[in-house]
């Protein structure tokens, strides 16, 4: 469970989050959408301390976020994240990727990390792929690489951010479709999307931010069938 209390941020005097309350209960998948420049990205980086936040409490799976690098560490051991831009290692092939962190991070032997990365290629159908470089590899895949390096860290949450608006439309569902897979599976998920489709399908609730603020969240039928507020009323005219 993710649970945020009272959470502001600056970014200078610029106040970008306003008081986020808000919990992920466990096994909940929550979709965030809002208007570019919301702080949707600056959320999510707060939750696994990419950002640092100057009030209000972040706690995850019972671990306070606080100063303290232990404890930092510790939330990066259970949340893992997906981004717009795949962030793998060129010069690393698609397994090596998948198995620095567990062989470097977790210390599991290279034997067994293989092994594990080998199983989430195969869940997210690209087992073929594992001796290739990222830059051979299209879009879709790098982004299901990226989907199975977070997982072999074998997380409890998994972030996204705009995990499909850097792809040509054509490769948009195969990487949609691992996320429904995982969804299914019941990891916890956060995903900051654009995707209504996917909203619709796989999410408990949506959750709508507009100028550092959750204006509303709802489960999907209430959040598209009666948005209670003009300016979630205004964006979804847009994207739907
Ligand atoms: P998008 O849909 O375009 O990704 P977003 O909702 O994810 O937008 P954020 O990236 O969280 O928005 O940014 C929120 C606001 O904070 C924006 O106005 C942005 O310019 C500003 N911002 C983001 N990062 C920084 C930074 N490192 N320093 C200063 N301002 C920043
Ligand atoms: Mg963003």
């Amino acid at each position: 469970a993710i649970e945020i209390e009272g959470l502001d941020k600056w970014f200078g005097g610029f106040h970008v989050l306003r008081g986020i309350d808000f919990t992920v209960k466990r096994g909940e998948r929550i979709v965030i959408c809002g208007p570019s420049g919301s702080g949707k990205s600056t959320l999510i980086r707060c939750i696994n301390r990419l950002e640092t936040f100057e009030r209000g409490r972040i706690v995850v799976d019972g671990i306070e976020l606080t100063d303290d690098m232990r404890c930092v560490d510790e939330i990066r051991r259970e949340v893992g994240m997906v981004f717009q831009q795949f962030n793998l290692f060129p010069h690393l092939t698609v397994l090596e990727n998948c198995t620095l962190a567990p062989v470097w991070v977790r210390k599991l032997p290279r034997r067994e990390a293989e092994a594990v990365a080998m199983h989430y290629l195969e869940r997210v159908r690209i087992p073929e792929q594992a001796g290739k470089y990222p830059g051979q590899l299209s879009g879709g895949q790098q982004q299901r690489v990226a989907i199975a390096r977070a997982l072999c860290m074998n997380p409890r949450i998994m972030l996204f951010d705009e995990p499909t608006s850097a792809l040509d439309p054509e490769m948009v569902k195969e990487v949609l479709d691992t996320m429904v897979q995982l969804a299914r599976d019941g990891m916890t998920m956060l995903v900051v999307s654009h995707e209504m489709g996917f909203a619709r399908e796989v999410a408990d609730r949506v959750v709508f931010m507009d100028s550092g603020q959750i204006l509303e969240a709802a489960p999907p039928d209430a959040f598209f069938g009666t948005p209670q507020h003009a300016r979630t009323r205004a964006f979804l005219a847009q994207v739907l």
